[in-house]
């Protein structure tokens, strides 16, 4: 198997001030910090649960992908994480399946991960997410 686990599910919140309390003190979640990443232009709040995590992304400028979504589509599941052994070729199968491929080379993303996006028209509608620990 390639595919590992659902390494987070990515909820696009207009406020993590405002989100946070009802996932970590309703739901029960355990807090476990926060990040900026500055390449995507989000502060993300991870918040675990198992194995995985549920992650609020919050736009920290008015042109982050995350702005977008909430923009058109408000505040809910962004995208799903899958955790792959090896990044380069689960898009090498992705590719040679010819799914759409928002990103054919990985790009990092929060805690150093390595990730790539698939569109939604290759998955079922829904954003999907591929990341692999970085090499070390
Ligand atoms: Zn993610």
């Amino acid at each position: 198997m390639t595919a590992e686990k659902i390494d987070h599910i990515g909820i696009a919140v207009s406020s993590i001030e405002e989100r946070l309390p009802y996932y970590r003190d309703i739901l029960g979640l355990e807090y476990v910090g926060e990040e900026i990443v500055v390449e995507q232009k989000v502060r993300v709040a991870f918040l675990q649960v198992g194995e995985s995590r549920i992650e609020l992304l919050e736009p920290t400028s008015e042109d982050s992908p995350i702005a977008k979504f909430l923009e058109k589509r408000h505040e809910g599941i962004h995208h799903v994480s899958v955790k792959v052994k090896n990044i380069k070729s689960a898009l090498a199968k992705h590719e040679a399946a010819g799914s759409q491929l928002i990103d054919s080379e990985p790009r990092k993303g929060a805690h150093g991960m390595l990730i790539a996006f698939v569109h939604p028209n290759s998955t079922g509608g829904v954003l999907l997410e591929l990341s692999q620990e970085p090499d070390t």
